[in-house]
């Protein structure tokens, strides 16, 4: 027992915690929840806990269907909406095959092998995500979809539930230890934003995972439903994404040189080329579903265009204004990820990609400043910008080719997740929609 896991087992006597909820991601990106009682949790420690993986999505093919999950003593939490007495905690965890070794299926240790990685490159990778969602009145597939709001961006919205919602949303948040930074309305109505603050990209991934969750449960608790699709409404904005990324050497930023353009170091600017090299290859993990090229292609401040530039607001990556006296905070923005992407394989293939540009010495193109969605089709060949995938088929068959998704997810999910978009992108083929039948059905 170390002192964390010391520490773990005292909280849950002091606290009366009854159960001991273990958390872990599919590949797709959805949590997955095993309760345990607090006898449980130091052989949980030792051991792990049995679970039967063949059931859950690109976890374990068949015939190695018996996994184990073991908690991490380090992202113990308590719920905070399960109540003060006969209380509920939970702890993100690690998956491992029978014989002990890290399952080749756990997106979390797809992050933590890509994270080593630059660890050897000397190398800690930091992230920051801007998450955007909706609120709707109600679920429902079946009709118009009432957002529960007419407001806008940073509108305040007098007596608005959105104001109460993201106060609720984020109290929750502050006290499991998840610190949030910005918080405002959207450009679409009943939108929202919610920004976290800095940190090292597997504790963001693992805080995102208790976003979306905290989000979903503070929505139901206020009668409304919270969703993180990409694109819900046609005529509206989609729910970005935007991350931050950037690279600290030690205690130092590696992205900021005092006296070059924007600050930014040699290392940020081939980070940068790397990630614009790289960026259609890595589409169909940062945007993983065909309802996620209806917010890239949409226009409304989403990029559909590889190419860079300061503030501006159509690039697939943005250099924010640099603030005099914070060195620590040069960074980049990638924003194509979407609010619906597993976060751990989205960070993983970031951070592939921006390494890739510094062990290559990639060379960082001239930034546009123009707004790219304007340009026409041959003024943006001829500044050498190219597009992003227009939709889940093509990310999917330009993925396919791609060493660099290969290696960083490992065969087993790169070929897992390449199986289930394939068979996503045939089934929304084959459907007849309501726009056919409204377009042709009356005059053909
Ligand atoms: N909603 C936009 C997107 O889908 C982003 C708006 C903004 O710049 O925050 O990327
Ligand atoms: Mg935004
Ligand atoms: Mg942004």
């Amino acid at each position: 027992m170390d002192r964390q896991q010391e520490f773990v087992l005292r909280t849950v006597e002091e606290r009366d915690i009854r159960f001991i909820r273990l958390w872990f991601t599919d590949v797709l990106g959805v949590l997955k929840s095993v309760a345990v009682a607090p006898a449980e949790l130091e052989s949980a420690f030792t051991e792990g806990i049995g679970f039967d993986g063949s059931s859950i999505e690109g976890l374990a093919r068949v015939y190695e269907s018996d996994m184990i999950a073991k908690p991490d003593p380090t992202t113990f939490q308590i719920l905070p909406w399960r109540g003060e007495t006969h209380g509920t905690a939970r702890m993100f965890c690690d998956i491992l095959t029978p014989d002990g070794e890290p399952s080749l299926a756990d997106t979390r240790n797809v992050l933590k092998r890509t994270l080593a990685r630059a660890s050897d490159m000397g190398f800690t990778f930091y992230t920051h995500p801007e998450v955007e969602f909706y609120l709707f009145e109600s679920l429902r597939t079946d009709g118009p979809l009432q957002p529960v709001d007419q407001a806008g961006y940073f509108d305040h919205v007098a007596r608005g539930s959105a104001h109460d919602f993201r106060r609720a949303a984020i109290s929750m948040l502050e006290s499991m230890g998840i610190s949030v930074e910005f918080s405002h309305h959207e450009a679409g109505p009943g939108q929202n934003e919610i920004d976290l603050r800095y940190a090292d990209a597997l504790t963001t991934a693992d805080n995102l995972m208790t976003f979306r969750t905290v989000v979903k449960e503070v929505a139901l608790e206020q009668g409304v439903f919270a969703s993180f699709m990409p694109k819900p409404l046609s005529d509206e904005p989609g729910s970005g994404m935007h991350s931050h990324l950037s690279l600290f050497e030690g205690d130092s930023n590696a992205f900021h040189e005092a006296g070059t353009q924007y600050e930014l170091s040699k290392t940020a600017r081939q980070f940068m080329a790397g990630l614009l090299h790289h960026a259609a290859e890595i589409t169909a993990v940062t945007n993983q579903y065909v309802n996620s090229y209806k917010r890239l292609w949409g226009g409304a401040e989403a990029p559909s265009f590889v190419c860079w530039g300061h503030n501006n607001r159509s690039a697939l990556v943005r250099v924010p204004m640099y603030k005099p006296g914070k060195d620590n905070s040069s960074r980049v923005e990638f924003r194509a990820v979407d609010s619906a992407a597993n976060p751990y394989l989205a960070y993983a293939v970031l951070l592939a990609a921006g390494l890739s540009g510094i062990e290559n010495d990639m060379e960082l193109p001239d930034p546009t400043e123009d707004v790219v969605w304007d340009l026409t089709p041959s003024e943006r060949r001829a500044l050498g910008i190219r597009s992003l995938p227009q939709d889940l088929d093509e990310a999917i068959t330009i993925m396919e080719q791609s060493e660099l998704v290969a290696e960083t997810l490992g065969e087993h999910v790169f070929d897992y997740f390449l199986k289930n978009k394939k068979r996503e992108w045939d089934e929304y083929r084959g459907q007849v929609t309501p726009f056919e039948l409204k377009r042709f059905l009356p005059v053909l």
